[in-house]
């Protein structure tokens, strides 16, 4: 196995579990090194350090696999890997709870650079490295050796994937995948296509978060903004709201919505679409006559750069909501940029109630479920926050 030296003294994070290993750290290749392949990294004075595959195209020209000098990285190794993580989902994300879930969450589970999401009998497959695409055979036998899917659909459509020189793919590359495929989270049914849907088909990420929001909605009308497929709008009205508006810029999302309200049998009376820009939406209504409002925009600080820009999109989507709201009215507001906080957050949306001339309270905090873990020698999982928060005035 070819190796790579790091500079002196640029071992730690490597010590400490972290994954990446940047283009700044490193010394010294051997000779006969070829990018996607799996090296040993090795600190300034030869000790062994890790195992991991390595990419010189990208700024992170390394990711960490494997810290035990004697494993060896064979396809029993991913096999395992993708195990583990399955295990977890079993235990604690059953199918029980939901046919939506993600099985494997990249560096979170120990496996940088994969996303792997179950839909019913199906999976989804998202490879975001060169490293992760040269052991594609190897992972598609492993997900068919552990469970079996019906069909496996690679929908490795991330922008990322340019900073490691690849181009998008979208096909299936294992089995069939139909069309339609219907998944059920805490009983509700979902309507999902893999292959056109955005992210991939269904967010599952939310589904805490869809579950805590209900006891808001008793008896109440929800204005429910950046709706897509009606995550939020269909469990709050076969629930116990009364009536459900649902914005969102794309009609797809919106034709798909009435769809999955349909499927859970509720009548077209209890809820209205919107086709609009949110934030031209907000703008334009001079009173929300809502009792609770959701805002959960799409990432709107993609980079550690955009974060600026993101707090004023952030702060004025939030005012916006809040001036129009009436006291005692809830609104549940998240943000899934890894690049702010929760307290950034909660910071944000605090200059938000001033500028609108409210005072709000906290009511509650709201994170990711355990699909998608963090592991603490790697806080960059971690990227969807939220909070209830209550008008006073
Ligand atoms: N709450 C949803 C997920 C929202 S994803 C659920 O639980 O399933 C973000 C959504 O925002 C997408 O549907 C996208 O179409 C929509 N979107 C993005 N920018 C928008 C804008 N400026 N105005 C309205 N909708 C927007």
């Amino acid at each position: 196995m070819n190796k790579v030296y790091l500079q002196k003294g640029k071992e730690k994070p490597v010590r400490l579990r972290h994954n990446w290993i940047f283009s700044g750290a490193i010394a010294k290749w051997d000779a006969g090194v070829v990018d996607g392949e799996i090296v040993s990294v090795h600190a300034s004075d030869g000790s062994f350090l890790a195992y991991g595959y390595c990419n010189r195209k990208s700024k992170i020209q390394i990711r960490v696999l494997e810290w035990d000098e004697e494993k060896v990285i064979d396809a029993a190794w991913w096999t395992e890997k993708i195990g583990n993580a399955i295990q977890l989902r079993e235990r604690y994300v059953p199918t029980r709870t939901t046919t939506a879930r993600r099985l494997v969450f990249a560096e979170a589970d120990g496996l940088p650079g994969l996303i792997v999401d179950q839909f019913g009998e199906c999976l989804t497959m998202q490879i975001m490295t060169l490293g992760i695409e040269k052991q594609k055979s190897v992972i598609v036998q492993a997900l068919k050796d552990l469970i079996n899917p019906k069909g496996i659909y690679e929908k490795s459509d991330s922008p990322l994937r340019q900073l490691e020189g690849l181009e998008p793919i979208s096909e299936i590359v294992s089995g069939a995948i139909p069309t339609e495929i219907e998944v059920e989270e805490y009983g509700t049914r979902f309507s999902v296509n893999i292959e056109d849907g955005q992210k991939s088909g269904f967010y599952a990420d939310q589904r805490d978060n869809r579950q805590l929001a209900l006891q808001f909605m008793k008896d109440k009308k929800v204005l429910d903004c950046f709706s897509y497929t009606g995550g939020f709008s269909v469990h709050a009205l076969k629930s116990s709201a009364t009536f459900v508006r649902a914005v969102d810029s794309s009609a797809d999302a919106l034709g798909r919505l009435t769809l999955n309200m349909e499927l859970n049998q509720i009548s077209s009376d209890k809820f209205e679409v919107v086709q609009a820009d949110v934030f031209q939406y907000l703008r334009d209504q001079s009173y929300l006559d809502f009792d609770v409002v959701i805002l959960d925009p799409p990432k709107l600080a993609p980079s550690r750069q955009s974060v600026p820009k993101a707090e004023r999109a952030y702060k004025d989507l939030n005012m916006q909501a809040l001036q129009k709201m009436g006291p005692g009215s809830i609104l549940i507001s998240f943000s899934c940029s890894g690049s702010i906080v929760l307290e950034h957050f909660k910071q944000i949306l605090a200059w938000a109630a001033t500028d609108a001339g409210k005072e709000i309270q906290f009511l509650q905090d709201l994170g990711q479920p355990m699909d998608h873990p963090v592991r603490a020698a790697f806080p960059e999982s971690s990227y969807l926050k939220g909070v209830v928060a209550m008008v006073m005035n």
